[in-house]
């Protein structure tokens, strides 16, 4: 998701990035035995685990790391929230134990590659903390500790070292905070290590099944592939996993800011509204990584009301902020990520409910198991095919966010918050319009290729959104994340 500031700098804190290599784009048909799809954690990580496989490929539509890992607080963190609660409640008990066990082992896992391939990503142990910013939330988060420490955690109570309110807070010492972009440039130099290619800004439009093998059309070229994993954060496709009537999609603000001390611990709040934060250190700067104002894409407003509450949250001042963004990511409804066999030789991994460090290392061991014909304790666990009655009970909510989000783009309403854009017909066509700053005109089809919904303009970073399934498309209406993979630019 490439997001450009004013003066030309990406706004992700992890874009710091020099990339000396050769960009290699798909330039003619292949034939391979394993095709992965998306180079983000999920994506790179799981190439390799296969990295002996013979014949294997990563393919992305835009550059490695430029999905939602760019924009992740990185935190490496078992302590999520009141997760397990939420399991045990959405499902059952043993689920959730087996989900810390899950959290604990991709820790270790993350651990071991980054320790044996000695990949410099600022990896580093540090306390978590999550506290209660709501006298409601004491008693559940709670309840929270009571299932870490059945479980053999060993959680603290103990003060947030910081100025956020707290009602109680506790805290975990056995977690991690990495760069996730420099983590991805060790794994990318790992993989053409094996002579794996890697391609970028090609993008897969349509993927066929054709006897025993996927058929995977990019905007030039074809790829015929035996195995294929999708590792794109939401696949384009509707069937077989149903995903909009599953989940609903999370967005978030982030500003980071300079700050003279190193905290050197990451906290969130339990429950809504989130409050977390992180810090990270350069050669030059030590920055806080600030993030708060969650909400479901289907209850957006505008973004600079957000970023402005982001600001208040953590008492930031303007002269110290180097950049501010958003980001999503796929909220489950019984708040597990779908992993697994999608079908015969097809592999998904996605809906990881805002902990996707830990989660997208989990799927890449799961998948390179399903694979490698190894069995994986866990592939029953976060099977995507699996529908359970917490996607009964949360029907009604997910339906409504996602008729709310279709119809109320339709009917025009929360769009025109700013007068530099306007929305309107032309010869039959939806269009919408945005006067930039210098009186020049960026117009695109108000539709998303997707499934249809109208977009919202993204004052603060300049883009198209689209509320109901996350797709981005930027000013000129070049697609710059899916699930669409189609642009929407005008050029009537
Ligand atoms: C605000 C926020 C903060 C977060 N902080 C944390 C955190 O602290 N810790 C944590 O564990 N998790 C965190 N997460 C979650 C985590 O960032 C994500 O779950 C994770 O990065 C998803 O990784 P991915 O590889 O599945 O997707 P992505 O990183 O999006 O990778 C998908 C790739 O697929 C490519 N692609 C898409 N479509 C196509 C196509 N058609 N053809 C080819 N390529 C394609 C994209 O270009 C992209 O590179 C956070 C999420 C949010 C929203």
């Amino acid at each position: 998701m490439p997001v450009q500031t004013n003066n030309g700098d990406y706004m992700s804190i992890w874009n710091k990035r020099k990339i000396n290599r050769k960009r290699i784009e798909l330039s003619k048909d292949l034939n391979v035995d394993i095709l992965v799809i998306g180079a983000g954690i999920t994506g790179m990580t799981t190439a390799y685990y296969l990295r002996h496989e013979k014949n294997l490929c990563v393919i992305d539509a835009n550059i490695v790391g430029n999905g939602v890992t760019l924009n992740t607080t990185a935190k490496i963190n078992y302590f999520q929230e009141r997760i397990y609660t939420k399991i045990i409640s959405s499902r059952d008990y043993d689920i959730a134990k087996k989900y810390l066990e899950s959290q604990l082992d991709a820790i270790d896992n993350i651990k071991n590659i980054i320790e044996s391939e000695n990949i410099e990503c600022d990896f580093k142990c540090v306390p978590s903390y999550v506290f209660a910013n709501k006298k409601s939330e004491v008693e559940p988060l709670k309840k929270e500790v009571s299932f870490l420490r059945k479980n053999r955690i060993n959680v603290l109570e103990k003060n947030l070292p910081d100025k956020i309110k707290s009602y109680i807070s506790f805290c975990v010492n056995d977690t991690y905070i990495f760069n996730p972009i420099k983590y991805l440039e060790g794994i990318y130099k790992i993989l053409k290590d094996n002579n794996i290619q890697v391609y970028e800004n090609s993008k897969i439009i349509k993927i066929e099944k054709s006897n025993d093998e996927y058929i995977c059309y990019g905007t030039k070229y074809k790829i015929k592939a035996k195995k294929v994993i999708i590792a794109t954060h939401y696949p384009y496709f509707l069937i077989p996993l149903f995903l909009p009537i599953k989940t609903y999609i999370e967005q978030s603000y982030i500003i980071v800011s300079r700050v003279k001390k190193d905290g050197k611990f990451t906290c969130i709040s339990s429950n809504t509204p989130t409050y977390s934060c992180r810090f990270y250190c350069d050669k030059e700067n030590i920055y806080q990584i600030s993030l708060s104002e969650s909400h479901n894409t289907a209850f957006k407003q505008n973004d600079s009301y957000h970023f402005k509450r982001v600001k208040e949250i953590f008492n930031l001042k303007d002269s110290d902020i180097v950049s501010s963004y958003t980001n999503v990511d796929i909220m489950t409804t019984d708040r597990m990520p779908y992993i697994g066999k999608l079908k015969d030789n097809m592999y998904i991994a996605c809906g990881y409910n805002t902990w996707g460090m830990t989660n997208g290392v989990l799927a890449s061991k799961i998948i390179s198991d399903l694979v490698m014909g190894i069995e994986n304790k866990y592939t029953k666990l976060f099977n995507p095919m699996r529908f359970n009655l917490s996607n009964i009970t949360s029907m009604p909510y997910i339906l409504f966010s996602q008729t709310k989000s279709f119809l109320g783009t339709k009917l025009n309403k929360n769009k025109d918050w700013y007068n530099r854009v306007k929305f309107y017909k032309k010869n039959g066509k939806n269009l919408a319009t945005y006067k930039d700053k210098n009186g020049f005109n960026h117009t695109v089809y108000n539709k998303c290729p997707h499934l249809g919904c109208s977009l919202i303009f993204n004052e603060e970073e300049k883009t198209w959104d689209c509320p109901c399934h996350s797709s981005r498309f930027d000013i000129d209406g070049n697609c710059i994340k899916g699930p669409s993979n189609y642009d929407i630019s005008y050029k009537g």
